[in-house]
């Protein structure tokens, strides 16, 4: 189950949808959901890790 790391809301699936952002943080993989990266894209987009690209 993946749900999302600022909210807590869990995805339908069991891979995050596209709209979602999966950062990895201490080799561990975040996931946060559309309204979630809506509101933080500029935080998350500073602790973008390499890997993710
Ligand atoms: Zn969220």
């Amino acid at each position: 189950m993946i749900v999302c790391d600022l909210c807590g809301s869990s995805a339908p699936n069991d891979e995050p949808p596209l709209t979602w952002v999966v950062s990895f943080e201490d080799s561990r993989a975040k996931h946060y959901c559309e309204s979630c990266t809506r509101e933080n894209l500029r935080g998350i987009e500073g602790r973008l890790d390499m890997a993710w690209w």
